[in-house]
C-alpha cells in the first residue's frame, strides 16, 4: 500500500516566501534572490517528505501566488494587457496577480475568488476569442527536474483541463466548448513532456468535478480526457477530486483509460456509497483520501482502518492520500512552543500529516492491525474527554426561540427612522473598517508580544493610531468613519482571542491568497464571552468625532469558517455559540452610543455546500440565521451594516437580504461590477455599497474611474440606497496610495451628489 499527498504548503515554515515576495515587490531583493528562497523552501519540503517515507511526493504544487494562475501562464491563457507590458516572465505573472500601475502602464489584476469552500483565493484566468491554448510555460518541468536532480521521480501536480475551462471566465463569445481541442493537445503535449522527463504518475487536479454538473458539463469532461489520454506516452495519469464526492460523474471518470482515481473520504459524504453500489474498475489505482486536508486534528485511525478495509473489497490497489491540498493547513506543529501539549497531541499540521500517513501504512499492512502500537495511541488519544465544555451555554443556545432571530420593526420602518437619524448626504461614504497596518503597527504587536512594550504603552500607541485615523477621515471628508482595527491582528483571530473557548498557536499560518497569510485560531471548548471586546475602543473613538463611527465586529459565520472547526459538535452549534457571544458585544456598543454596528461576514458563503441541493439544509438554514440571531434585538434607530466579499453572491442574494442588516458593503470592482444587475433582478432591499475600486492592488483609482463606477450603480440602484465605500478593509494597503484613494472615493461621491440632488 502507497502513500501520496495531493499537494503541500509552500509558504514555508516560517512564511519564508511571503517575506520574500514582498521584498522583492518593495525592490529589496532581486528576482533571482526570490527564486532562491522559493528554492530553499522546496527543497527543504522535498527532503522532509522523503524522510517521512512519502510514496508519490508531488511538484508544481509550489507557486509563487497561486497555481490556477500557474496554469493560465501555463497554457497561454494570459490576458495581452500583461503581456505586453514589456516585463519580465515573474513580472508579468505578478501583473496579473497583483495589477501594475507604473512607468509601463496602469492594469488592474486579473479577478480574485475563493477556491471552492475554502478561505484560499485563486485568480480567474480570462479567456477571449483570441486567445490560443497551448502549451507555453516550462514551470512544471523545470520543478519536476529540480526534484530528480534532489533524488525523488516526483509526481508532478496540474490543474486538470476541465477545471480550468470552468474557472475561466469568457470575456468574448467563445465558451468552454470551443477550446476543448486546444486545451486537450496542451495536456497532452504536456504528458508527453514528462514522459520525456521520466514521470512515472502525473496528477491532474479536477475539483471541479465534486460540482453539480449538468450533461454539458459531463460531455465536456469527457471529451477532454478521452483526447488527453489518447497519448499518455507510457505515463500513469491521475485524476484528483477533493472537496466533496462526484456523484454526477462516478462511472464516466471510471470509464476513462485513467491510472488513477482520486476521490474524498473526507467530505465527499457519497462517496463510499459510489463505490459500494457501482464498483471501482480494477487496473486503476484508488487515491483514497482519508487524511483531511482542511482540518488540524489528528486522524481517527479506527474510522480510517474501517473504510480502508471496507475498500479493499472494491480494490486491491489502494493509495493512502489526503483528502485535499495541504496547502489549507499550517506546515508543522514544530514552531509551536507556548501550546501545551495536552492540546497539540490532538493536532496533526501539514508535516504531521505525513507522519500519519506513513503510520497507517504500517498500520494497514500489518497483521492485525488493531494490535499495532500507533492504533492503539489513536484510540486512546480519540476517547479522552475533552476539557472545555459548558453546559450554560449548551442549555442557552437550547433554549433559542423563533422570536431570538427576528428583528422589529421591519426593514422599511427603521430606514426611514434611521435616515431621520443619521441626515447623511446622498451617496453616504465610509470604509469597511481597517486602516493601513502600516511597519509601526505590526512592531507595536510584536514587542507588546515579546514583552518589550508594556501594555499600557501599548494601548497609548493604539490610542494615537486611532485618533490620528479619525482625523485623516475627517480631513478626507467620509461620513462615516472607523477607528481603524489597529488594536487586530486579525480579524477572526482577534475576536477568536477575546473569547472563551478557542486556542492559539504561534506560527500556524494558512496561505489565503498570494502572500497573505491568516493564522486560524481553533475552536477547542463551548464558546462564550466573558467580558467587552471591542467597545473600549469604538466609545473612545466615538469621542473624537461627531460623526456616526462605526463599531467593528466580525460575524459569528466567519468566526467559524475561519477558524478550525471541531469535529465533535455541529458547524451549526458552534455557530450559535459564537452568535450570542457576540449579539453581546452588539448589545454593549449599543448601550455606549454606539449607533452604527458593523458585523462583517466575509467569509458567510465560504463553507456553502459545493452543490446546490444540500445550500439550504445543510448551511443557510442556520448560517442566516445566526447571523440575525446577532442583531435582532438592537433599537430600530441602531444602523447595522454587514460587509461581504471575493466570493459568488448571485446565487444567494435573496439569503443575503433575509440577513436583514440596514447596510451592507461588498467587493465588486474585481468581479466588474456584475453584481448590480443581480441585485436589481432581485429588487435587493438592503441600502447597499457596492466597493468602487478594489484594495488589494496598490494603485490608485482615478476620480473619474469612481465616477464612472458610480454611474454604473445609479442606472440599477435607487439612489437612496447607495453607498460609496472600497472593496473591503484597508489594511494591506500602504498609507500613501490609500489616502488619495480615499479622496478620490469622496470627490467623486461629492461630485455624483451635485448631479443627484
Ligand atoms: N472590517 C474588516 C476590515 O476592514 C473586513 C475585512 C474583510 O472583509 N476581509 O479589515
Ligand atoms: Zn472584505
Amino acid at each position: 500500500m502507497k502513500t501520496s499527498i495531493i499537494g503541500y504548503p509552500r509558504i514555508g515554515r516560517l512564511r519564508e516566501l511571503k517575506f520574500a515576495s514582498e521584498k522583492y515587490f518593495r525592490g529589496e531583493i532581486t528576482a533571482s534572490e526570490l527564486e532562491q528562497t522559493a528554492k530553499e523552501i522546496r527543497l527543504y519540503d522535498l527532503k522532509l517528505q522523503k524522510e517521512s517515507g512519502l510514496d508519490l511526493i508531488p511538484t508544481n504544487d509550489f507557486s509563487f501566488y497561486d497555481g490556477v494562475l500557474d496554469t493560465a501562464f501555463l497554457l497561454n491563457a494570459v490576458p495581452e494587457r500583461y503581456t505586453s507590458l514589456g516585463l519580465s516572465k515573474l513580472d508579468a505573472y505578478f501583473a496579473a496577480a497583483r495589477g501594475y500601475q507604473g512607468e509601463r502602464g496602469d492594469v488592474k489584476a486579473l479577478a480574485m475568488k475563493k477556491w471552492y469552500n475554502t478561505n484560499y483565493h485563486y485568480m480567474v484566468p480570462e479567456i477571449s476569442d483570441s486567445t490560443a491554448l497551448r502549451l507555453v510555460g516550462t514551470k512544471p518541468f523545470e520543478l519536476f527536474k529540480e526534484a530528480l536532480e534532489n533524488g525523488a521521480t516526483t509526481k508532478p501536480v496540474v490543474i486538470g483541463a476541465y477545471t480550468f475551462l470552468k474557472l475561466a471566465r469568457y470575456t468574448g463569445e467563445k465558451r468552454t466548448s470551443d477550446f476543448v481541442d486546444d486545451a486537450a493537445a496542451a495536456y497532452y503535449e504536456l504528458l508527453k513532456r514528462f514522459s520525456e522527463l521520466g514521470a512515472e504518475w502525473v496528477q491532474f487536479d479536477e475539483p471541479s468535478l465534486v460540482m453539480d454538473m449538468t450533461n454539458d458539463d459531463i460531455k465536456l469532461f469527457t471529451a477532454l480526457y478521452e483526447k488527453i489520454l489518447v497519448g499518455k506516452h507510457g505515463v500513469k495519469v491521475l485524476v484528483q477530486t477533493y472537496f466533496g464526492d462526484v456523484r454526477d460523474c462516478y462511472n464516466d471518470i471510471c470509464r476513462l483509460d485513467l491510472d488513477g482515481v482520486g476521490l474524498d473520504f473526507t467530505e465527499g459524504k457519497k462517496t463510499l456509497e459510489l463505490i459500494k453500489a457501482n464498483g471501482f474498475p480494477s487496473g486503476k489505482a484508488l487515491f483514497a483520501g482519508v487524511v483531511n486536508g482542511k482540518n488540524i486534528w489528528r486522524n481517527d485511525y479506527a474510522h480510517t482502518v474501517s473504510v480502508i478495509e471496507e475498500l479493499k473489497k472494491y480494490s486491491d490497489n489502494i493509495v493512502l492520500n489526503t483528502s485535499c491540498s495541504l496547502l489549507h493547513v499550517p506546515c508543522t506543529l514544530s514552531n509551536e512552543v507556548k501550546l501545551s501539549e495536552s492540546y497539540k497531541k490532538h493536532f496533526a499540521f501539514a508535516e504531521e500529516k505525513l507522519e500519519e500517513l506513513a503510520q497507517l501504512r504500517n498500520i494497514l499492512t500489518a497483521p492485525a492491525p488493531e494490535d499495532t502500537t500507533e492504533y492503539q495511541l489513536n484510540a486512546a488519544l480519540h476517547i479522552e474527554p475533552r476539557i472545555g465544555s459548558d453546559p450554560a451555554v449548551r442549555e442557552k443556545t437550547a433554549a433559542l426561540v423563533d422570536s431570538d432571530f427576528i428583528r422589529q420593526p421591519s426593514f422599511e420602518e427603521r430606514e426611514k427612522i434611521q435616515k431621520a437619524r443619521f441626515e447623511l448626504p446622498l451617496f453616504p461614504t465610509t470604509t469597511i473598517g481597517s486602516f493601513p497596518q502600516t511597519a509601526d503597527v505590526k512592531a507595536a504587536r510584536t514587542a507588546l508580544r515579546k514583552g518589550e512594550l508594556s501594555t499600557e504603552d501599548y494601548e497609548q500607541f493604539i490610542s494615537k493610531k486611532i485618533a490620528d485615523c479619525v482625523a485623516l477621515q475627517e480631513e478626507i471628508g467620509l461620513d462615516v468613519l472607523v477607528h481603524g482595527e489597529f488594536e487586530r491582528n486579525d480579524m477572526v483571530e482577534y475576536f477568536g482571542e477575546c473569547l472563551d473557548g478557542f486556542i492559539f498557536t504561534e506560527k500556524a499560518w494558512v496561505q489565503s491568497y498570494g502572500t497573505r497569510c491568516v493564522k486560524p485560531p481553533v475552536v477547542w471548548g463551548d464558546i462564550s464571552r466573558s467580558k467587552p471586546i471591542t467597545v473600549k475602543w469604538s466609545k473612545y473613538a466615538q469621542s473624537l468625532t461627531n460623526k456616526p463611527m462605526k463599531g467593528m465586529l466580525t460575524g459569528p459565520v466567519t468566526i467559524l469558517n475561519w477558524s478550525f472547526p471541531r469535529e465533535d459538535i455541529s458547524l451549526k452549534e458552534s455557530t450559535l455559540q459564537i452568535a450570542l457571544a457576540i449579539r453581546e458585544e452588539v448589545l454593549d456598543l449599543e448601550k455606549n452610543g454606539i449607533s452604527i454596528i458593523q458585523v462583517d461576514e466575509a467569509a458567510l458563503r465560504e463553507k456553502l455546500p459545493l452543490r446546490k441541493s444540500d445550500w439550504k439544509e445543510d448551511y443557510l438554514d442556520w448560517a442566516i440565521p445566526a447571523f440575525r440571531l446577532v442583531h435582532s434585538s438592537v433599537r430600530p434607530e441602531t444602523q447595522i451594516h454587514t460587509h461581504m466579499c471575493y466570493s459568488e453572491f448571485a446565487d444567494i442574494i435573496k439569503e443575503i437580504d433575509d440577513m436583514d442588516a440596514d447596510v451592507i458593503t461588498f467587493e465588486a470592482s474585481r468581479s466588474d461590477l456584475t453584481i448590480l444587475d443581480v441585485l436589481k433582478e432581485n429588487n435587493f432591499r438592503t441600502e447597499v455599497g457596492p466597493g468602487v475600486y478594489d484594495i488589494h492592488s496598490p494603485r490608485v483609482p482615478s476620480k473619474e474611474e469612481i465616477t464612472e463606477v458610480i454611474g454604473k450603480m445609479i442606472k440599477r440602484i435607487p439612489v437612496s440606497k447607495l453607498w460609496v465605500n472600497p472593496d473591503c478593509g484597508l489594511k494591506t494597503r500602504g498609507i500613501e496610495e490609500t489616502v488619495p484613494s480615499l479622496k478620490n472615493l469622496v470627490e467623486a461621491a461629492k461630485e455624483a451628489r451635485h448631479e443627484n440632488s
